[in-house]
């Protein structure tokens, strides 16, 4: 029998999982990965927030360079797939040579939407995906004397207001969110992210869609929205992410927010898996699709296909999870986002000095969703208070001398 082929596409956190698990778990056959940046996998949240503020690149890598050689895992970067032959199974790469896989794994990603508005094609205006982003946002910000205009107020938004106003620019954010953080969160949470930012001297302009740029020599000088003009040396755009599934719609493969897989990463053609923020898998708790755009997402899914490339017949049912630290605060939710529409919160400590738990409720009594803020070492009880899915009582919920191990246990 011939040595099995196994192809990734993509080179982040979700391909990178995926290859080191092939490995971890035996696989010992061709490993190609396909990449089109110049970086072996690395991860991306620091590149708001750690790497953005320090440019330490010790904390981005999924592995040193040495173990990918080390376990014979050929990561061809800066080539960019074309075309998957679904029938003929192979990958045919831009400016020729193909690539033969048995089972192939699409881990393509995203990419910023860009605004199209007048004068968006201007010198200073950023977006930020890749190292290389965050690095120009850094020397266009770390003198700490510019005006910056963040465009969105999203998680990568409210991120580089943070780090930038941590510089000691000057920083407005504009977004027709009247909210910051509010699809993810709702406007009761989202307020305390305002909250924290007004406290650090960043200007919020809410409600507000932008409608141009400024544009002098070719470089941005203001942002225009409606309502106003805001003056502008340096531009961040944070308004949202288009997965990459491109070629996967051209090979044939359904799509709809992202592809579409099962809970096992399947797509619908036998030997070939989507994972990460391309991917739009089924929940199998949920009973519906639930795309996540986040870092835990990417592992699991990541090592979900790579266990089912082996044939292990595993699913991913993990509670959706993600982070973020701005200023002094940092902050762990894990939930079940479409549950939360009818949920009311229940807080456990400090609301106005941002130390607490909230808890999304359901009217029966469930906790679909919990976000500790600047309290740590509980995520994995919420996560089974989630995963219970069993009414609580309230007021200890409320209570922080009330253990959560005990509320999980049902006592
Ligand atoms: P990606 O990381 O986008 O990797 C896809 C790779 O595939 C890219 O290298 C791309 O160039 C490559 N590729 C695409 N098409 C092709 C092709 N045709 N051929 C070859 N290669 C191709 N999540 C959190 O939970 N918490 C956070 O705090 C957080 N912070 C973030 C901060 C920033 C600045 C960003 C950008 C994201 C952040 N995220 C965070 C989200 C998280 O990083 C993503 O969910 C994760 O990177 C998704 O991983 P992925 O492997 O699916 O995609």
């Amino acid at each position: 029998m011939s040595t099995p082929e196994f192809v990734i596409v993509g080179g982040g956190l979700a391909a990178g999982t995926a290859a080191v698990t092939l490995r971890e778990e035996g696989y010992d056959g061709h490993l190609t990965l396909i990449v089109a940046e110049a970086h072996k996998p690395y991860i991306r949240p620091p590149l708001s927030k750690g790497y953005l503020a320090e440019l330490d690149e010790s904390e981005l890598w999924v592995q040193q360079d040495d173990w990918w050689r080390d376990h014979d895992v050929e990561v061809r970067t800066g080539q960019h797939a074309r075309t998957l032959n679904l029938r003929g199974r192979s990958v045919e790469l831009e400016g020729g040579g193909s690539v033969p896989f048995d089972r192939l794994l699409i881990a393509t990603g995203a990419t910023p939407k860009k605004l199209d508005v007048p004068g968006g094609d201007a010198d200073g205006i950023h977006y930020l995906r890749t190292i290389e982003d965050s690095r120009g946002i850094r020397e266009a910000t770390e003198d700490g004397e510019k005006k910056v205009v963040v465009v969105g107020s999203g998680w990568i938004g409210m991120e580089v207001a943070a780090t930038v106003r941590g510089f000691g620019n000057e920083v407005t954010v504009v977004s027709h969110a009247k909210v910051p953080l509010s699809t993810a969160l709702g406007d009761e949470l989202g307020e305390v992210f305002a909250q924290l930012h007004l406290d650090h001297g960043v200007r919020l302009i809410r409600g507000a869609g932008v409608e141009g740029f400024g544009v002098s020599d070719g470089r941005v000088t203001s942002v225009r929205y409606d309502g106003g003009e805001v003056e502008a040396d340096v531009v961040v755009v944070g308004t949202g992410i288009q997965p990459l599934v491109r070629i996967a719609q051209d090979a044939g493969l359904q799509t709809e927010k992202g592809i579409l897989v099962d809970a096992g990463m399947r797509t619908g053609v036998d030997g070939v898996f989507a994972v990460g923020d391309a991917a739009d898998p089924m929940h199998p708790v949920v009973g519906q699709r639930l795309r996540s755009e986040h870092w835990a997402n990417a592992i699991g899914t990541g090592r979900t296909a790579a266990l089912n490339m082996l044939d292990r017949g595993v699913e991913y049912d993990d509670v959706p999870y993600f982070y973020t630290d701005q200023f002094d605060l940092g902050m762990e939710y894990s939930g079940y986002r479409p549950l939360m529409e009818d949920a009311h919160v229940v807080y456990r400590g400090d609301v106005p000095g941002r130390e607490f738990v909230s808890f999304w409720v359901t009217p029966d009594g469930r906790v679909v969703a919990g976000m500790n803020v600047n309290v740590w070492d509980v995520n994995e009880d919420v996560q089974a208070l989630i995963r219970a899915a069993r009414p609580v009582d309230e007021s200890r919920l409320a209570d922080p001398s009330v253990p959560l191990g005990d509320l999980v246990a049902g006592a």
